[in-house]
């Protein structure tokens, strides 16, 4: 790459400091209302705030009402919304088929805690798509991976895990390490050290869990060769540090080298689930887990997570050596959400049709920042997508940590002034639901390509 670019990149990032500064004023007398309701929250929950994903600068948008692909904040601001729940709406909000199974479901009650009939009919749909026979229902992806996880280690009768230094896995303890740890305190790139993301982690936590750069399978073998790590926990296509794809060949020799050393390979499918395609990022990449962790888009909006497997290892529950518990499991409620989900909106024609709608959005991106050469590039991944303000794509945690945070915050504000409501951390992508009309979906082309001629004028 010519050596011109670093310094280009340097001068958009002064200029992206001066949009900021301008968009933060208007962003301001955008949203009074939400201040003020910020201000009462925080007289009530620390940051204002039900979770800390939710707390961001200067004070985050209070939203009244969503429906379809829209939300609109306690201020009457309208927004064609590309969060979708952090990507847990890929059915859009409150699709008609899950109010009528919700509101069909409310004429019977909401929780038994003795199974229901669909109970079985999710677990089927799931089998269907990942080909897995057996599956339990959690809460959340928090659950679904913390279960998931004690499976592998019941299985293999090993303690360790490893995982991918800045992967998002929950908030559980054992993934609360290294999920975006300061450069200062994280060891060589090829050799990151674990380290707490929470106080309240104990060190034995942090000591039994290692950390590897995603895309080298060579440090991967190097953690797992002394045979002791119950699990690899990855998302096959890492989604908490924009989207970051694995290299050609690198999921194979993650599988491989896993089954060399009796590791479990666990994918973390709560984001890529059923928005990478009918049977996710499993089933569009072809490379088979041991364990499969689900959440946020197979609940339809409702609190819903999963974890199903190789017949081998959730016989750990089916033997009675791993206890997995949870009053709201498998609730009615959340089952009859699920049973439209997957049976009746995102069908695979819907699914392949809105990810077509998506990578129109992201040619669009692609071509306003090829006309103008800029230093960004845009990664898709079924339904989703994002601007990434790195010259090459990146391809860990540490390229992460390079790429320009105030481009990407000025992009953020200046497209939410602009009712282009996009993932608050800069961490995360678009995602392109079944409700997004070709319309919705190329706003944002139209609100990024002002933002770049802003940023070049
Ligand atoms: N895994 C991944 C990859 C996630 O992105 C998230 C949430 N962002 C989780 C697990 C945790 O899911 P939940 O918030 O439902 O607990």
């Amino acid at each position: 790459m010519p050596a011109a670019e670093p310094t280009l990149l340097q001068s958009l990032g002064e200029r992206a400091k001066e949009i900021s500064r301008r968009e933060l004023a208007t962003y301001s007398d955008r949203t009074a209302a939400s201040q003020v309701a910020n201000a009462r929250a925080r007289r009530a929950l620390p940051l204002g705030v039900p979770s800390s994903f939710q707390d961001y600068d200067p004070y985050p948008i209070v939203i009244e009402h969503a429906e379809e692909y829209w939300s609109r904040d306690v201020d009457g601001n309208r927004y064609v919304d590309y969060n979708m729940g952090f990507g847990a709406l890929f059915a859009g909000h409150l699709h008609p088929a899950v109010r009528r199974a919700v509101e069909g479901q409310l004429d019977h009650g909401t929780l038994f805690v003795t199974p229901c009939p669909a109970n079985a009919e999710v677990a089927e749909l799931l089998g269907a798509r990942y080909g897995f026979p057996l599956w339990r229902f959690t809460n959340s992806g928090t659950e679904a991976t913390m279960d998931a996880l004690r499976v592998a280690r019941a299985a293999t009768k090993r303690d360790k895990i490893v995982k991918v230094e800045g992967g998002y896995h929950g908030h559980h303890d054992e993934v609360m390490v290294s999920m975006k740890p300061s450069l200062d305190v994280a060891g060589p790139a090829h050799a990151p050290v674990a380290v707490a993301s929470s106080a309240g982690v104990t060190r034995g936590v942090v000591a039994d869990t290692g950390v590897v750069p995603y895309n080298d399978p060579e440090a991967l073998e190097r953690a797992l060769k002394g045979r002791d790590v119950a699990a690899f926990i990855v998302e096959p296509v890492m989604q908490n540090i924009g989207i970051c794809l694995p290299l050609p060949g690198y999921l194979e020799a993650v599988r491989e080298i896993c089954t060399r050393y009796g590791t479990l390979l666990v994918f973390d499918e709560v984001k890529t689930g059923i928005t990478a395609g009918w049977g996710g990022a499993t089933g569009t990449l072809g490379v088979v887990p041991d364990l499969v962790a689900l959440a946020k888009s197979i609940g339809g909006g409702l609190p819903l997570g999963a974890f199903g497997g190789k017949k081998e290892y959730m016989d750990e529950i089916t033997e009675r050596r791993v206890v997995h518990l949870g009053t709201y499991n498998g609730n009615p409620l959340c089952m009859a959400a699920a049973t439209a989900v997957l049976a009746e909106v995102c069908t695979p024609a819907v699914t392949q049709e809105t990810i077509a709608r998506n990578h129109r959005l992201v040619e669009a991106c692609r071509a306003t920042i090829d006309a103008r050469g800029l230093p960004a590039n845009v990664v898709e991944f079924g339904a989703k997508g994002c601007v990434t303000w790195s010259v090459e794509p990146i391809r860990n945690y540490r390229d992460y940590k390079a790429t320009d945070l105030d481009l990407a915050f000025a992009q953020w504000i200046h497209g939410i002034n602009r009712g282009a409501l996009l993932p608050t951390g800069l961490d995360e992508q678009w995602l392109i639901s079944v409700r997004h009309t070709d319309e919705a979906a190329m706003h944002y082309a139209n609100v990024f390509e002002e933002f770049v001629d802003e940023l070049l004028s």
